[in-house]
């Protein structure tokens, strides 16, 4: 294997809007038994300028915003987000000169909450906890609240709004199709919001019926088991069903323990050199158990959201993973970790 020399030519950007995008897929060799067999591949959307695949959403829906006027010069931004959207438009209101505020929770790791901040964004706290230890719907009512009061407020809102799977739709599945062609058999995505796998099945599965989508999630969330539990992992899982997720198209669904999911990213770093975030982990280890059952030269991709370096003091830290209960399964238990995982019922 060498390095590819002979490369288009990287584009000119007039922003950092235009940067987002165009990500590599590379291809898995050592990390579980089966990447032996099937190609799998992992979409590197943590290559984003901001290190995550939610400024694909911020740059299309900020577009579509100011071409509507619904968002005006010196306007103010404003979005519930764990992480990666609020970076996502922290990056692209600094671009544009826009104010953002994003609201956060306990669950907001100090690394976000200091992006946030280094964009120039506003942070806007929660206490409210649910039932189910979830302080989603809470942050979801504040916002509401502040783009109500402040005046040339606009707010996303990407948990309800249809537009959320344009980006995927528009960007993520075309860069799909030109990596792979039609010559990809099963696609692995984690979910949230489900912006990411409905834009995704909007342009791919009219286009290449055989594509199978497979959607995946942490227990302890809602999307694709009813039971709530408490868990520590951000970027997947929801406390609510996500209006924007079209169940219609996927054809299996995978809810993994979160210790399989971090033990599978200190894999990835250690073994493939790809230090991701914590869905990632959840995404590959669901991706290479459905990878068992496809035919000899058969090929997966599964899309990586966003970079490790926000987990460094989380799930890269041995004394957060200690503290917090979970012991990373060893390289050699890791097929055998792989085969336990069931999709959901
Ligand atoms: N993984 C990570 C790290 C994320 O930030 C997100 C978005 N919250 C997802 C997965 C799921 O994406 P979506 O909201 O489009 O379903």
């Amino acid at each position: 294997m060498n390095v590819i020399l002979s490369r288009p030519a990287p584009r000119l950007c007039e922003d950092v809007s235009q940067a987002v995008g165009d990500v590599p897929s590379v291809r898995l060799r050592r990390v579980a038994s089966v990447c032996e067999r099937v190609d799998c591949y992992v979409k590197l959307e943590s290559c984003n300028p901001g290190g995550s695949i939610k400024e694909k959403n911020a740059a299309i829906l900020v577009g579509q915003a100011e071409k509507e006027g619904l968002l005006r010069p010196g306007g103010t931004i404003i979005e519930s987000s764990s992480g990666n959207f609020g970076v996502g438009l922290a990056m692209i209101g600094a671009a544009r000169g826009y104010r953002v505020i994003i609201v956060v929770d306990a669950k907001t790791t100090p690394t976000f909450r200091r992006m946030l901040l280094a964009y120039g964004a506003q942070l806007a706290e929660v206490q409210e906890v649910d039932a189910a230890g979830s302080m989603q719907k809470a942050r979801i009512a504040l916002a509401t609240s502040l783009a109500q009061s402040i005046d040339g407020g606009w707010y996303p809102c990407q948990h309800y709004n249809p537009r959320n799977p344009d980006a995927h739709a528009l960007l993520t599945a075309r860069e799909i199709e030109a990596t792979f062609g039609g010559r990809l058999d099963a696609l692995v995505v984690g979910v949230s919001t489900g912006g990411q796998l409905s834009g995704l099945a909007r342009y791919l599965k009219p286009r290449y019926p055989h594509l199978k989508l497979i959607g995946v999630d942490v227990q302890g969330s809602v999307i694709f088991d009813p039971d709530p539990a408490p868990y520590k992992m951000t970027g997947i899982g929801l406390s609510f069903r996500p209006p924007n997720l079209d169940y219609t198209a996927i054809h299996a669904a995978y809810v993994v323990p979160e210790n399989l999911a971090y033990s599978m990213c200190n894999a990835l770093a250690r073994q493939e050199g790809l230090l991701l975030g914590s869905s990632s982990g959840a995404i590959v280890a669901a991706g290479l158990h459905f990878a068992r059952d496809l035919a000899a030269g058969s090929r997966i991709a599964m899309i990586n959201p966003d970079h490790g370096d926000r987990y460094l003091e989380t799930i890269y830290d041995q004394d957060w993973l200690s503290k917090n209960g979970f012991v990373l399964i060893p390289p050699e238990h890791m097929d055998v970790a792989i085969e336990q995982l069931k999709p959901a019922g």
